[in-house]
């Protein structure tokens, strides 16, 4: 028996029982408190697990959710430059997403983290689709190391080859994060088969793709791209099968003029109303289209 199996024996299993006591409603006497005692257990309502992030906007759940997933945090700092870190300035961004989105109306939105804390990729993307969410977007800000003059934006999508060497590199240090004194966390023992991920991967590949194409077109004269924008690597936080997923990489902090408009108000607010716009007719084609 493994570790993770004799750990659920001893601690959840009785926990389990308890909860299945509680669901078809029946109390448990406690023989050694004396009569009268029961043990009651406040337990969340059904598939609204306790830790889920909040969901703001319209709480009518036949609106659209978009998770946005502010990468890295806790100690995890992500790319550093210029005095900014990747973590803070990310979590920036989309917060003033999450509000523009709130502000707009229409669109329900959730962060995967609102404050500095750590999350393994797969749980991120497990966030969004607990919560059933219809769009991911997981935002990212780079780095060039000394090279200060490289910058601009980049939206990537998943590839199962990445699409250049640059893009291979960069799965590589974004899949990293996972890795916690050379130990993966997360990918593996997925209970689900390949193919049927792979089946479900292909449709989703296509709304991802018509998404990170409205980005590309709303941001235009905007927001500064990378002259080659639209990249795809294998990065495993895309990779719900289920749920449309685009990477933004906001440019390159190790870039002193980006880094600066980046963590601006102004470079801020440009960002979110970019994004928040790509989002609502990402929405209004997809309910059209259905
Ligand atoms: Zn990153």
């Amino acid at each position: 028996m493994s570790l993770r199996a004799q750990l659920w024996m001893v601690f959840l299993a009785p926990i389990a029982l308890l909860a299945g006591l509680y669901a078809f409603g029946r109390t448990l006497d406690v023989p050694t408190l004396g009569r009268g005692y029961v043990i009651h257990l406040e337990l969340p309502p059904a598939g609204e697990p306790a830790d889920l992030p909040k969901v703001y906007g319209p709480q009518d759940r036949s609106r659209p959710l978009v998770v946005i997933d502010a990468g890295h945090g806790g100690h995890d700092p992500g790319a550093s430059g210029q005095g900014y870190r990747e973590k803070d300035l990310v979590l920036e961004l989309a917060t003033a997403l999450r509000d523009r989105i709130v502000a707009d109306g229409g669109v329900r939105v959730a962060l995967t983290r609102d404050d500095d804390r750590f999350l393994v990729l797969g749980e991120r993307f497990a966030i969004a689709r607990a919560l059933g969410a219809d769009l991911f977007l997981s935002i990212h800000a780079d780095s060039a190391g000394e090279i200060g003059e490289v910058s601009g934006a980049s939206i990537y999508t998943l590839s199962n080859e990445a699409s250049s060497e640059a893009a291979a590199r960069f799965a590589a240090r974004e899949n990293s994060a996972d890795m916690v004194n050379g130990v993966a966390l997360a990918g593996e023992n997925d209970t689900v088969s390949t193919i049927l991920v792979e089946l479900a991967q292909r449709r989703t590949q296509g709304d991802s793709a018509e998404f990170a194409r409205l980005v590309a077109r709303e941001g235009e004269g905007v927001l500064a791209f990378h002259p080659q924008p639209r990249r795809s690597a294998a990065l495993a936080v895309l990779r719900a099968p289920d749920v449309p997923s685009v990477l933004y990489e906001a440019g390159f902090i190790s870039n002193r003029n980006e880094a600066e408009r980046l963590a601006s108000p102004e470079g801020r607010q440009r960002f979110a109303e970019v994004m928040a716009r790509a989002i609502r007719i990402y929405f209004a084609r997809q309910s059209n289209a259905t």
